[in-house]
């Protein structure tokens, strides 16, 4: 695994943490994986998400363990029902406990959260998609994306770094990003006779290139880089991003895949507080 990330262990949990962001002392993250929760199969054993199937005292319980060994209240926790859509909320301190305990109850068809409020921890649910966290260092803001296909169709993350500007004034060139473990492009193909978007035949920019033509008319996407082009389109400096490439769909002893265990699994969690 590259330097700027490490895997923590913790008995049974083992997390991702970003050591640039760590070492800002600004903020707390992880991204989970699948190891040290109560779950039973397929959601073993640790998802933390409500809305899969599986037992709600189970999700609260696998939620507290690893909020624990975070030093985070679980019962603060502010989580969206991600729609794969661009909407973009701002997390106020009324916000505090929504979705901690009920999907239902998470801030309506969102995919992407911000907020400058220090305390508040932001906790987004992942099986393939890219979990990205921005921080700005100087007005002290942070976010957490939820960006699978359609979230990168649409955008989300450049039009989040936009929001960020808006309203917290952020100058991007000051900003660190942090993409964690996703399904990588060995694993996302779709066949060329399949239509796909055309933001994906027009993203030649930047020598990256989010999209490749393999043999046997097999085109792979690969959705960090996509993400990583909107994190340079937004004027982030490309020392100033982190990419893990571990592909989520490859260690089914660490991560759950909504691609490889079609669709009936669990998730795991991108944790962002600032502190
Ligand atoms: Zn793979």
């Amino acid at each position: 695994m590259n330097q700027d990330f490490e895997l923590k262990e913790l008995g049974q949990i083992k997390y991702f943490n970003c050591r640039e962001l760590d070492n800002t002392n600004l903020v707390v993250n992880a991204f989970t994986t699948r190891t040290g929760g109560v779950s039973g199969t397929p959601f073993n054993n640790l998802n933390l998400a409500y809305n899969v199937g599986d037992k709600e005292s189970h999700v609260a319980k696998n939620r507290k363990i690893i909020l624990d060994a975070l030093s985070i209240d679980y019962r603060t926790a502010v989580t969206a029902q991600q729609v794969h859509k661009d909407k973009i909320a701002l997390v106020r301190k009324e916000d505090k406990d929504k979705g901690a305990f009920k999907y239902s109850k998470g801030i309506g068809q969102t995919d992407a959260l911000i907020t400058d409020i220090p305390g508040i921890p932001l906790l987004m649910c992942y099986a393939d998609c890219v979990p990205i966290f921005i921080l700005d260092p100087i007005k002290k803001a942070i976010a957490l994306i939820h960006s699978g296909r359609k979230g990168t169709e649409l955008e989300l993350t450049l039009k989040t770094l936009f929001k960020m500007k808006k309203i917290f004034e952020t100058n991007p060139c000051s900003c660190l990003a942090a993409i964690f473990p996703s399904i990588g492009p060995c694993c996302y193909s779709i066949k060329e006779e399949n239509k796909i978007d055309d933001y994906w035949l027009n993203q030649v920019e930047y020598n990256i290139e989010p999209i490749s033509l393999k043999n046997k008319g097999v085109r792979r996407l690969d959705l960090r880089k996509a993400n990583n082009v909107q994190l340079i389109k937004a004027g982030l400096l490309k020392k100033n991003i982190f990419v893990n490439e571990i592909c989520t769909a490859d260690h089914p002893e660490l991560f759950f895949s909504y691609r490889r265990d079609k669709g009936n699994t669990g998730r795991m969690a991108a944790i962002f507080m600032l502190k």
